[in-house]
């Protein structure tokens, strides 16, 4: 992490986000700016940039995860580009299925995206715990999704 690197304070967003979701839930409205800053910066042709200089769950994982984690490496099937394949495609699944229940209604859409995003963070802490810190980021679905884009890009 480079010194000017904004991961070393960004962790800040993903927490003020879900506490101020909580209280409001229209705020879940704010995790398609989480889930599209990846998606743009790819788009503009600066690959993974997002993962390396700005992420808030990264930086979270990175802050927090170390002093707790047994720091296990990912079983090998997890660190397949099938797996990652999966992982994309069920959170898709699992994200269109929720914006359909939730019959496009936006405060439903703010919840679907609540979920989803603290779902996955869970998860995200539960791998950090179990394995190295930010194992998460090996699967993550933005992540792969973006360097998905990014290998297109230099095609
Ligand atoms: S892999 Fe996912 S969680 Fe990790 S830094 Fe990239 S977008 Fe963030």
């Amino acid at each position: 992490m480079s010194k000017s690197s904004h991961m070393k304070w960004s962790w800040v967003i993903i927490v003020v986000f879900f506490a101020l979701s909580i209280v409001n839930i229209w705020f879940g409205l704010f995790g398609f700016v989480c889930m599209g800053m990846p998606m743009y910066h790819a788009l503009r042709g600066r690959g993974k940039i997002h993962c390396s200089k700005y992420c808030p769950r990264g930086s979270f994982l990175g802050k927090f995860m170390p002093s707790v984690s047994m720091d296990n490496t990912l079983p090998k099937f997890m660190r397949t580009k099938g797996f990652k394949n999966f992982m994309l495609i069920f959170m898709m699944t699992m994200f269109g299925i929720s914006l359909y229940h939730s019959q496009f209604v936006p405060v439903k859409i703010a919840m679907s995206i609540f979920r989803l995003m603290f779902a996955s963070f869970v998860v995200g802490i539960i791998m950090g715990v179990f394995f190295k810190p930010r194992s998460w980021c090996q699967v993550c679905p933005m992540g792969h999704g973006t360097g998905l884009i990014r290998d297109l890009k230099n095609k």
